[in-house]
């Protein structure tokens, strides 16, 4: 028998990290010790009072049964706590509160609620693959906003064509930002709520990053903003805050018939997420301050070390305020694919081409600060024996 895909997989664009996967594992089963700057994915461990209350919660019985679909009230509770202590917002943990399996979950599914086929998303290009694909698996169309350099990396609405703007159903935005590590002020959420209420436009605003920022900045939320409430959620993840991107754990707040409508995808689809696992983080939202210091001294550090030595190579590289992401100009004359191969082939070094995360990331590559200094110095010693 021919077993054939369905369309909702053939239709997705081909997966631009492949080539340069295929060429990572070429070299390093040559021997060669690779410098893998290309995973978002902390290399720190698990606060311990986290790792010892799942310890404790993952004997007791009653955490073995199914859990609840909408999560156990002490950890939306929690997460309604933290977020009026982190961002002075007031929520009720029964209806504007939902937990996820990560926040990657709740953003692959938020399109099924809402977006029918032939609905616009507006989808920011570069961005986290997860946006587009979820808007193709709901038979939605993404248009994609570019964020661009001279527009510090924030999407420019008023370019939106009125007809695109009316056929919107969903913006999914992201500020610290992946891959740019860009910030957005206040002042830009507002321009925001003004532009979806007008056209009626649900928002999504993915926070993964708010508690990895540097030299004393703090993110603000999306629904801190006036009017934000009425039109648009907030996702949240565990994952960077606490070093847990292998727990699987988040959690979704706002507009309480957004959050609903998430919750009914959800019902018909997963049953909730392990007990032990949300007692774990409950605790470290109860218990532990973020941003982390520990994670946040961590990563300027690292950050100091990559962006000095990077421009004394003479690549064009901002220093971020936030994310643990350098987004790096590739010299004239190279595509970010071929500057990503050099750097693969010549000295050894992973990072991710900027193209990979849409179209308009074409002209950068991503480097991960998700190893040590030690790494990262040798990174730099290696990238000023080459030439290019
Ligand atoms: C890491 C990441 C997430 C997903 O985090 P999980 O909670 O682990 O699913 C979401 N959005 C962006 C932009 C990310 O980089």
């Amino acid at each position: 028998m021919r077993i054939e895909m369905a369309e909702r997989i053939e239709q997705i664009p081909p997966y631009l990290f492949a080539e340069i996967d295929k060429k990572k594992e070429e070299i390093r089963s040559k021997g060669v010790d690779l410098i893998d700057l290309g995973i978002g994915d902390p290399d720190l461990p698990t606060p311990k009072p986290i790792i010892d209350r799942l310890k404790k919660a993952a004997e007791n019985p009653k955490n073995h049964r199914y859990p609840s679909y909408e999560g156990m009230i002490e950890f939306r509770t929690a997460a309604a706590q933290w977020c009026e202590r982190r961002f002075g917002i007031k929520l009720n943990p029964v209806t504007e509160v939902l937990s996820l399996i990560g926040s990657k979950e709740g953003i692959a599914h938020i399109p099924l609620a809402f977006v029918n086929p032939g609905d616009i998303v507006l989808v920011p290009s570069p961005g986290y693959p997860v946006y587009r694909v979820s808007t193709l698996f709901a038979g939605g169309t993404p248009y994609f906003l570019p964020l661009r350099k001279e527009n510090g990396f924030l999407p420019n609405l008023s370019e939106i064509p009125e007809t695109i703007a009316r056929k919107a159903k969903l913006l999914f935005l992201n500020y610290p930002n992946n891959p740019t590590s860009a910030i957005a002020e206040k002042s830009f959420f507002e321009e925001v709520v003004a532009f979806a209420q007008h056209y009626q436009i649900i928002v999504c605003h993915d926070a993964a990053y708010s508690e990895i920022a540097f030299d004393g900045y703090q993110p603000a939320s999306f629904l801190e903003v006036e009017g934000s409430r009425e039109l648009g959620i907030e996702f949240h993840s565990l994952s960077k805050t606490f070093n847990m991107t292998g727990w699987r754990i988040g959690f979704a707040v706002g507009h309480a018939e957004i959050i609903s409508g998430l919750g009914r995808v959800k019902t018909n689809i997963d049953s909730g997420l392990f007990q032990a696992i949300q007692e774990a983080g409950t605790e470290a939202l109860n218990h532990l301050d973020t941003p982390l210091p520990e994670i946040i001294i961590t990563y300027e550090k690292r950050r100091d070390v990559m962006v000095k030595g990077l421009q004394e190579i003479g690549l064009e590289v901002d220093c971020p305020k936030a994310t643990f992401y350098l987004w790096i100009g590739v010299p004239k004359g190279f595509t970010s694919s071929q500057f990503a191969t050099l750097l693969l082939e010549r000295a050894g070094i992973v990072a991710t081409p900027g193209n990979g995360f849409g179209e308009a990331g074409e002209g950068y590559i991503r480097m991960a600060l998700t190893v040590s200094e030690i790494r990262l110095k040798e990174a730099i010693e290696r990238l000023k024996r080459i030439q290019f």
